[in-house]
């Protein structure tokens, strides 16, 4: 049994079944048996890779649309340069070498909101130079203009199920038989599921996502506050039905009730929740962009041919194409990963998000 399993065994027999979004922050976030807290997931060793570790061409392109819209809203100064889930800090260190072309930019406060002390380390190696601040929430970062990424941060938020039943809904609860073992809790009205999806047919699998809906909103409020703008990149879609809730484990799918603590687990992001909880609270949301139109919008393409035909390694130029082929192509990573912009209300939004009629 993995040391988390035995602490899951007590709290269901304490309490009866726990809510998915208790099983999610448990096996991700335990103070001590926490996936994202006691490992290094990231990478070829770990268990999967990102956008930003295929290649620096992602971080050069979402870099160069977050300073931009820096600059679009008057450049602002001082203002908080923010992470959300930073990752080994990647990201991160190909934005400011982006920020480090552009005059004035040397303003930024660099916030890093992550709560895993391994990764902090990490974080804190790659930006050794950069003197970076931590917050565990970013309610911790101050009120500044804020200008802010989060890739791959959302789909580690923990959520919750229901099934649609004839009357009502039923939640999908964990609870313990000789391991985590999913169960239906019984079916209750739920008035706000009906506002959000309707009456799908009978069986039909919902998610909510009440921590990044809230986090949505507070980068809202910011950004009607202050000047500022956030790039937010996921897998997912703008709203749909299903169970998407997985594991991964090793850069292949695994059970997300096997092995609590020691898979990474998910669930695809559903962007109209978020956008439409930071535009009630005073901000502006793009449309959804895939990824792969994204980055092409922002000049990938040029990029890669300068960057390749710097090498002077034949096997470097053929890694250059190949990860641009993986951040944009619509069979890797262009159409499964995402990206919304919210702005402030009289801000523009940041370059390639511009609707289809204004581009
Ligand atoms: N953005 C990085 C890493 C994605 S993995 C990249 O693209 O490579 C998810 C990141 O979010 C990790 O750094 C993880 O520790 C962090 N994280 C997960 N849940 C979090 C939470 N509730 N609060 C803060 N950070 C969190």
């Amino acid at each position: 049994m993995s040391p988390l399993a035995a602490v899951l065994e007590r709290q269901i027999a304490l309490t009866g079944p726990i809510s998915l979004a208790e099983y999610m922050m448990l096996c991700l976030s335990h103070p001590e048996h926490g996936y994202y807290i006691s490992r290094n997931p990231l990478g070829a060793a770990g268990d999967f890779t990102t956008a930003p570790e295929v290649s620096q061409l992602f971080g050069e392109m979402i870099g160069a649309s977050l300073l931009s819209a820096w600059q679009a809203q008057g450049q602002p100064t001082p203002f908080a340069l923010v992470e959300l889930g930073p990752g080994r800090g990647t990201l991160m260190a190909d934005i400011l070498r982006v920020a480090a072309q552009v005059r004035g930019a040397e303003a930024a406060e660099i916030w890093l909101v992550e709560t895993s002390p391994a990764l902090r380390r990490r974080q804190a190696e790659t930006l050794a130079s950069q003197q970076p601040h931590w917050a565990n929430r970013l309610d911790e970062v101050p009120d500044l203009p804020l200008f802010l990424v989060a890739n791959e941060f959302f789909d580690a938020l923990p959520i919750r199920q229901y099934v649609r039943g004839a009357r009502g809904w039923q939640e999908r609860l964990v609870g313990w038989d000789s391991g985590p073992q999913p169960l239906l809790g019984p079916e209750l009205a739920q008035p706000l599921l009906d506002q959000r999806f309707g009456t799908p047919p009978v069986g039909t699998v919902v998610e909510t996502c009440a921590a990044g809906e809230a986090i949505a909103a507070e980068i809202g409020g910011r950004l009607a506050a202050h000047p500022g703008a956030a790039i937010l990149i996921d897998y997912g879609a703008w709203a749909g039905t299903g169970d998407t809730f997985q594991a991964v484990r090793d850069h292949a799918v695994a059970d997300p009730f096997a092995e609590p603590g020691l898979a990474d687990l998910t669930a695809h992001v559903a962007f109209a929740p978020l956008a439409g909880a930071a535009v009630a609270a005073g901000a502006q949301a793009s449309a959804l962009v895939a990824q792969g139109v994204l980055l092409e919008r922002l000049g990938i393409t040029a990029r890669a041919q300068r960057l390749a035909n710097a090498q002077s390694d034949p096997a470097a130029r053929q890694g250059v194409a190949t990860a641009h082929r993986r951040l944009t192509h619509p069979e890797e990573m262009g159409t499964l990963f995402q990206a919304l912009a919210l702005a402030s209300p009289d801000g523009p939004l940041p370059p390639g998000f511009e609707s289809d009629d204004d581009a």
